[in-house]
């Protein structure tokens, strides 16, 4: 059998991983146009910071690939798929014939449509390509603007404050962290980041310009004002990597149509990770979420399936979390409550603590939080609770009276976790 892997991320090399537990003599070959061994984009930000090194970024060893018989094909594209003839081609003119093949070839971040944001200067941050050009220009650097308020930007952010850096975060929307909070959280998570020395984040605002003779020199706001800076960061969410299924009968929506075994519309080809849409158990429908465990568990089902075993995927509940200089907010499935969802908030004692959650049930189900200070604590729990899809009345008061602690409702959790995939 020949499997042919796309993608050399989480998804990819979980898929590979499975794959060979299954099918110890299969022919695998792994293809990507990033030329390291597998590594932790998760960990990016803090070696931007010099706060992790570098070889701690790799969560696989150099025999990794020969040990386990994965031919790799580094440095180059997926560029056309041909389903008739089972046969992928490579920007390297190579044509790889396959048996089964997995699309896990991840997302690329989002342009924004702002004069001058091709300057040299301007900084994307998906791979450690891009991780080590933002450390390197942030070497000569004093100041950087970073747009965009979600995960990644946060993150750029931090790290660019560990290099010593004066930084602007430019936020379109009111508050931080839009895509996964409501607007009732928006005060307790700005705290997370008020008071942080050198950083300026300036909501309600658009970067409608970036300016500079050969490279950025300075960022024009919607506001009127203007930042003087040495580098720009983008974080303007991504796009799942589709080009390569165009023509191919392979059905998309957001992400690739998937079914629970990771399967496509087209017999023989599987996704996982960040471009596909699995169930998301908090919204009860397919989902892109773009979480590294999500692509981790997805791509052993694809692979497990993909070598003949009969494995569903469950589905999975998003768990986002940004620590911050100590602080940490951790978001959970459904944060973000619709018509018919009940919604209950909980701040820590003293106005000052920092604690807080917010808890959204539907019909005495949990579906969702967001939870600030010690509260993060009690994420895992909460996201069995949320997982297990059963009914949380027995133990509703409890979670009201912030009682959330592992140890006061772990007898009700016990058993009853999120499953982990064995093939
Ligand atoms: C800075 C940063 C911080 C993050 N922090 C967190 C976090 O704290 N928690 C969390 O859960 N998630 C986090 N994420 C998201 C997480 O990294 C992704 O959800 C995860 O990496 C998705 O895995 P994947 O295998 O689907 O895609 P990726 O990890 O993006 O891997 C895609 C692979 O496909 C390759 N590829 C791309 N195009 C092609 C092509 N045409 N042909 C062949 N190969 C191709 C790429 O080179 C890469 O090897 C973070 C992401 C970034 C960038």
């Amino acid at each position: 059998m020949k499997y042919v892997i796309l993608g050399n991320g989480p998804a990819g090399v979980s898929a590979l991983a499975a794959i060979r537990k299954v099918d110890p003599t299969g022919e695998i070959t792994v293809v990507s146009p990033e030329t390291w061994r597998y590594y932790s984009k998760i960990l990016l930000t803090r070696w931007i910071a010099g706060k992790v090194r570098f070889p701690s970024l790799f969560l696989v060893d150099e025999g990794f690939y020969e040990r386990n018989d994965v031919k790799t094909v580094f440095g180059a594209a997926a560029t056309r798929i041909d389903p008739g003839r089972r046969v992928v081609e490579l920007s390297n003119r190579q044509r790889l014939g396959y048996d089964r093949l997995l699309l896990a070839m991840g997302s690329s971040p989002q342009v924004p449509d702002v004069c001058g944001i091709r300057l040299p200067g301007v900084h994307y941050l998906r791979t450690f390509d891009d991780a080590e050009r933002i450390a390197q220009a942030a070497s000569s650097a004093q100041r950087a603007v970073v747009i965009g308020g979600g995960l990644v930007s946060l993150k750029a952010a931090e790290g660019l404050l560990g290099r010593g850096l004066e930084v602007w975060v430019v936020v379109s929307s009111e508050r931080l962290l839009s895509q996964i909070t409501a607007p009732e959280d928006a005060a307790p998570v700005l705290r997370i980041f008020e008071g942080t020395s050198r950083l300026h984040i300036l909501p309600n605002c658009d970067v409608t310009e970036v300016e500079g003779r050969g490279r950025v020199e300075r960022a024009h706001l919607s506001a009127g004002q203007r930042i003087e800076c040495d580098i720009v960061v983008v974080g303007k969410g991504v796009t799942p990597n589709l080009l390569c299924t165009r023509g191919t009968g392979i059905r998309t929506g957001r992400g690739v149509i998937v079914d629970d075994r990771m399967q496509t519309s087209v017999p023989g080809i599987y996704a996982a990770g960040d471009l596909a849409e699995g169930f998301d158990i908090a919204r009860g429908r397919a989902a892109v979420n773009a979480l590294w465990s999500s692509a981790v568990w997805q791509g052993r089902v694809a692979g497990c399936n993909m070598a003949g075993r009969d494995v569903t995927y469950p589905g999975d509940v998003g768990l986002n979390s940004v620590t911050f200089f100590g602080g940490c907010v951790a978001t959970l499935g459904k944060t973000r409550p619709e018509d018919g969802d009940e919604v209950h908030t909980l701040a820590g004692r003293g106005s000052d603590s920092g604690d807080y959650a917010r808890l959204v049930f539907r019909d005495d189900h949990l579906v969702g939080a967001v939870l600030i200070g010690r509260a993060v604590q009690t994420a895992g729990v909460l996201r069995s609770l949320i997982a297990r899809r059963s009914s949380v009345a027995r133990i509703k008061g409890e979670l009201l009276r912030g009682r959330m602690s592992y140890a006061g409702i772990v007898r009700d959790v016990v058993g009853l976790c999120t499953p982990v995939v064995a093939c």
